[in-house]
């Protein structure tokens, strides 16, 4: 794997100072930060790479090897490789954030202590029907959350000493160098437990069921997740709470179809009430309504029931509710109905010729017929 050029990497000149090398990581940081673009491979790859880059560049000592050196003088030979795991970058922040790391802030952390570990996520599942697609709804959930437990007293770390960090002393061909990480034993909070009562855990949290109030916009649809900051599990240590992740599943309705924002119906009409007309009910996600057949409604027309159906998630109003008109065929008739029939059968208006009102009609029959 070739590396590319540490000044490269952060836009900087051979010849910038700390300054502006701290201004042009800052910048990236920001930029590729892995809770603004979750799940992208490439910003996290561009992410490790630039602090990656400033480590070396920020420390007189390592930039001074590396521009003798290359790559080789701080990394490749002497131990091993050099890649920086998540923690050692997040522990950089302190530094070129002047000690206030901005993310937990922009990502609903806020006050109080903000270092060492994020909380786990919590994963639910809710099943919707098509009427609380349609208008949304709050539903209230049963949540088996990890919470800080009463009665758990703390202690200063003995690894770090409270401080959170781990210094590491590495002999290497090129000299002694210095690295910090986050403490192991404490993930980076400076304390562990002293004593806990009964049922809590090593990391001091204690599952405890909690009623959460889930609010669900309407127009969502299956496989959707939806993400409710802070309501996962509680960090070990006073960390950031995890988040509560909620998959949307939709149960399908038997009689009423769903179509992106529209609702479809297929109403059957027998061919006398298609002659005549006359007047059906429809089911609809509000209750039945009452809908008029005109005269000589054709097989294949679809009638629009205007905003009876589904929420745009984006807030650009509501859908309809479309109702196929299928036109039913007889298949067993009595004597006595056949000889109704029979002696329409050759009635001039049986045969099938477009109206005045019918534009399009032989389109439309070839394309049902062609089915
Ligand atoms: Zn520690």
């Amino acid at each position: 794997m070739t590396k590319r050029d540490y000044y490269e990497v952060l836009g900087v000149s051979k010849s910038a100072d700390g300054t502006e090398i701290k201004k042009a990581y800052r910048k990236i940081a920001i930029q590729y930060h892995p809770d603004k673009n979750p799940g992208d491979k490439e910003a996290e790859e561009k992410f490790k790479e630039a602090a990656e880059a400033y480590e070396v560049l920020s420390d007189a000592q390592k930039r001074q090897r590396y521009d003798q050196f290359g790559h080789q003088g701080v990394g490749g030979a002497g131990y091993g490789g050099h890649t920086m795991n998540m923690d050692d970058i997040f522990s950089q922040f302190g530094d070129i954030f002047g000690g206030h790391n901005p993310f937990e802030s922009f990502f609903g952390g806020g006050g109080g202590r903000t270092r060492g570990r994020k909380g786990s996520n919590l994963r639910i599942k809710i099943k919707l029907n098509l009427e609380e697609v349609a208008n949304g709804v709050e539903k209230k959930i049963k949540v088996k959350r990890l919470v800080a437990a009463d009665g758990v007293t703390f202690k200063s770390c003995p690894t770090c000493h409270g401080q959170g960090q781990v210094k590491k002393v590495m002999n290497t061909m090129l000299g002694q160098m210095v690295s910090a990480s986050t403490c192991p034993t404490c993930s980076g909070s400076g304390q562990v437990i002293d004593q806990r009562p009964h049922g809590v855990d090593s990391s001091g949290l204690t599952s405890k069921e909690e009623v959460i109030t889930v609010k669900i916009p309407g127009g969502v649809s299956d496989g959707m997740q939806l993400s409710m900051s802070g309501k996962g599990n509680e960090a070990p240590g006073g960390g950031m709470a995890g988040d509560l992740l909620i998959l949307i599943e939709e149960k399908e309705d038997e009689i009423l179809k769903r179509d992106g924002t529209n609702i479809v119906y297929d109403l059957y009409l027998n061919f006398i009430d298609a002659a005549l007309g006359t007047q059906v009910e429809v089911p609809t996600i509000d209750g039945a309504v009452k809908i008029k057949i005109d005269p000589g409604t054709q097989s294949g027309k679809i009638l629009r029931l205007r905003n009876k159906g589904i929420l745009d998630l984006n807030g650009y109003g509501r859908g309809d509710q479309l109702i196929h008109v299928n036109i039913w065929t007889p298949k067993n008739l009595s004597s006595n109905e056949k000889q109704t029939l029979e002696s329409l059968r050759d009635s001039e208006n049986f045969i099938p010729k477009p109206g005045k009102n019918d534009k399009g009609f032989f389109d439309k029959m070839r394309e049902f017929f062609n089915q």
